[in-house]
């Protein structure tokens, strides 16, 4: 017999649009033109200008934005490059498309995020780059690594897709001098649709990064829309972020301040309805310093798909970002033992994360789930 499963009431995410993407999709959709224009063009100063950076350089998706990134850093087949296990399995299809080797790392059970340590643990003799996780939204640190990897040339190219807003110290993520990638697709702090965003570390980089994202061709759309030829001066991608996504992103980011109020605020509702329930223990995002990406939870192994179950059937989005990619099957010759990131694997629960959500369905969610622990208690 097939069970049914109930529509979740509260979905895990869902983009939250303001109202002016439509028209801004429209504007871009009648100028003719979908490839890389001036509106990306636009997005990207405008983006740059945020995070108070010279530079950010626009690509498809934040998969792209690390696959260019870890190209434009030289890194390729025969390199190792050190990821936490506990990602989406985007970072670490970015690594394999360079022909590069992912080395798993370990996490702190706190934040879910890799320190120093867990980095220095990794380190082989083939390390050409660490790609810090940005779980949740809070920035990684490694500034104890940070001596140890410059002295092998190792590049730290930050996964930020959960980071969008968040600050590192007083400097917006993507600000401390560190090769950084965005995404802005259909979930994260700020959308496109699809999209990503690099913020280099030198103009030289910037222009590797654009080389790559536009098929090696060296002159820009704009340069290409006169010229009677062009140049192909190598390897390229088609990266590149169309003028509909840039518009859509252009409108978002007019609104960030209330989406990162908005965040905030929701995530601290969670905080505050979490303190009181037994067996759930909330993963920190560093909430003064972050825009959070999503809200999640530990529970005990043994009642964890109980508690799932549990709550999906009575509507609520429950997810388990996420899980651990060193126990995928495509991803199998990499694996290595990684205790911490094998146990949050079973015991993670990500609560439902938008801004579609009021403070009562936080609270009711926070609710549900105490009671949910409960009853799979009661069930063992
Ligand atoms: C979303 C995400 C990506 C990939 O971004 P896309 O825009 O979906 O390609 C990479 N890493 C993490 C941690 C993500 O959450």
């Amino acid at each position: 017999m097939k069970t049914s499963t109930a529509a979740a009431a509260i979905p895990n995410a869902r983009p939250f649009l303001y109202g002016q993407e439509a028209s801004a999709i429209t504007a871009a959709l009648r100028s003719g033109q979908y490839g890389h224009t001036d509106t990306t063009d636009a997005f990207e100063a405008a983006i740059a200008a945020f995070l108070d950076v010279p530079d950010a350089v626009a690509v498809a998706s934040g998969t792209s934005a690390l696959h260019v990134a870890l190209l434009a850093a030289g890194i390729g087949p025969g390199d190792e490059v050190i990821v936490p296990s506990l990602t989406f399995c985007a970072s670490v299809q970015a690594i394999l498309a360079t022909g590069a080797a992912p080395r798993f790392a370990d996490v702190s059970p706190r934040t879910l995020c890799v320190d120093s340590h867990h980095v220095l643990d990794a380190l082989t003799p083939s390390t050409r780059a660490v790609v810090p996780v940005l779980y949740g939204g809070r920035a990684v640190d490694l500034a104890d690594a940070e001596p140890a990897l410059a002295e092998r040339g190792i590049t730290v190219i930050e996964d930020a897709a959960h980071a969008f807003g968040s600050y590192a110290g007083t400097r917006r993520v993507g600000a401390t001098g560190k090769l950084t990638c965005f995404s802005f697709g259909p979930i994260k702090n700020l959308t496109c649709g699809q999209g990503g965003m690099i913020v280099p570390r030198s103009p030289e980089e910037a222009e590797k990064c654009r080389l790559l994202r536009g098929l090696g061709i060296v002159e820009s759309p704009a340069q290409r829309a006169e010229a009677t030829s062009y140049t192909v001066d190598g390897f390229g991608l088609r990266a590149q972020m169309s003028s509909l996504n840039a518009a859509v992103g252009l409108a978002q980011l007019d609104h960030f301040t209330e989406t990162q109020t908005a965040r905030k605020a929701l995530w601290r509702t969670y905080a505050d309805a979490l303190h009181d329930v037994g067996g759930a223990t909330l993963i920190d995002v560093d909430i003064e310093q972050s825009v959070p990406h999503l809200c999640a939870v530990l529970v005990a192994a043994r009642d964890r798909d109980h508690v799932f179950r549990t709550l999906r059937r009575r509507g609520i989005g429950v997810g388990t970002h996420y899980p651990p990619n060193h126990q995928q099957p495509a991803f199998a010759t990499w694996s290595r033992p990684l205790p911490v990131t094998e146990g949050v694997g079973r015991e993670i629960l990500t609560l439902p994360f938008h801004q579609h959500m009021t403070h009562a369905d936080a609270e009711h969610v926070g609710m549900e789930l105490g009671k949910a622990i409960v009853e799979a208690e009661a069930d063992r």
